[in-house]
């Protein structure tokens, strides 16, 4: 007779990331541990260029080209160094003439990306959501973007803020996007991009790798005197093979991709996380306790960002504690923004959103 394993419960997981993996993604991957196909090895054991490894990485490839739709004239590169080093790569290796980028200002981490690139060139900010403390995106219907900047940078999901683009400008310059908290969470046209990149922490796998997607003639700009391995060239030509990649990491991203393709894709996987975000902010809304700080038009399906509605910290912090309780983690707000935060990454669980909205409901009745 075979007994089930038993999990002890699983925690309902809040946090922005490295945050929430699919359970049957981490069975898998459990359940390969020790014997990777027929290697006798774990993946972590494989040799990088080992064809058993080999396999792994164009596996996770042609899964991610699938899911997303990737032109054949893009590359997919798999690197390391967070999406915080894309923030200094991007213009080292696209800036190839003496006009500002373009970057359009929504929080935190885009400003993180200003600071990157103005060490390397002039940034001009064309749009900026600063003065209404990024509660909202700014209009970019009257932005005349430079068709001769070396880009344009956009975040397209404002982690901290809570904030998400629905829609990307059309721009003659390449428009580079950080998606590192929503990639894989809804199609997109990736011919609209020259170069995307994400951290894997937030929506598709665990941390130490970072995707970038990269129109093939972006490949051609970078000066020779950027150091070898901050030329995606580099990468490009050596297939994420120049030096040993983060061999496990590139395998849980193939094991995600898997699962997302098995829900239906990308489709699929937008009406499950929208659906599930609308369950938290109706909550919230019809809260006399919280209120989300956000525009309607602006809310992220990703991160749903809420306070209490007088400003008192010993609300939330009554809440959190007794979200504890309950088996819920990671509901504080980013130190930067303060009040609370649910992150609604495509793995998030059902049980915990139900557990969430029941939690800010009673809360209303105390
Ligand atoms: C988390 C995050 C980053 C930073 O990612 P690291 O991998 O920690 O460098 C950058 N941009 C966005 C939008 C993020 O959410």
């Amino acid at each position: 007779m075979t007994t089930t394993p038993s999990f002890p419960t699983r925690t309902h997981n809040f946090n922005a990331g490295p945050a929430v993996l699919p359970l049957s993604v981490l069975q898998k991957a459990q359940s390969e541990l020790c014997h990777f196909n027929d290697t006798g090895m774990s993946v972590m054991e494989l040799s990088h260029r080992s064809k058993p490894f080999e396999a792994v990485l164009a596996r996770a490839e042609a899964q991610l080209r699938t899911l997303m739709g990737i032109p054949s004239h893009y590359h997919v590169l798999f690197l390391q160094g967070g999406a915080s080093l894309q923030f200094s790569m991007v213009p080292m290796n696209l800036v190839h003439n003496t006009q500002p980028v373009d970057l359009i200002h929504t929080g935190v981490w885009s400003k993180k990306a200003m600071t990157e690139i103005k060490r390397v060139t002039d940034v001009r900010v064309v749009a900026s959501g600063e003065s209404q403390q990024f509660t909202a995106l700014p209009d970019l219907s009257g932005v005349g973007f430079n068709p001769d900047a070396p880009f344009v940078h956009i975040t397209s999901n404002n982690t901290i803020y809570g904030t998400q683009w629905s829609q990307f400008p059309v721009t003659s310059a390449p428009l580079v996007a950080d998606m590192s908290s929503d990639i894989l969470s809804r199609p997109i046209d990736v011919s609209q991009f020259g170069l995307i990149y994400a951290g894997a922490q937030k929506n598709i796998g665990p941390s130490g790798v970072t995707v970038v997607i990269i129109r093939d003639d972006l490949l051609t700009r970078c000066p020779h005197n950027v150091p070898t391995m901050l030329q995606y060239r580099t990468h490009a030509e050596n297939q994420s093979l120049y030096n040993t990649p983060p061999t496990f990491a590139i395998y849980m991203i193939g094991l995600v991709c898997e699962w997302l393709l098995s829900l239906g894709g990308l489709p699929a996987i937008e009406g499950i996380t929208t659906a599930r975000a609308q369950r938290v902010y109706d909550a919230i809304d019809n809260s006399p306790v919280f209120l989300c700080p956000n525009d309607a038009s602006a809310r992220s399906s990703m991160n749903v960002v809420f306070r209490s509605k007088t400003g008192d910290d010993s609300v939330e912090s009554a809440f959190l504690a007794e979200a504890n309780r309950r088996g819920m983690v990671g509901l504080k707000g980013h130190r930067s923004a303060g009040g609370l935060r649910a992150s609604l990454y495509n793995a998030q669980t059902d049980d915990a959103v139900s557990a969430l909205v029941q939690l800010i409901e009673e809360w209303g009745t105390h």
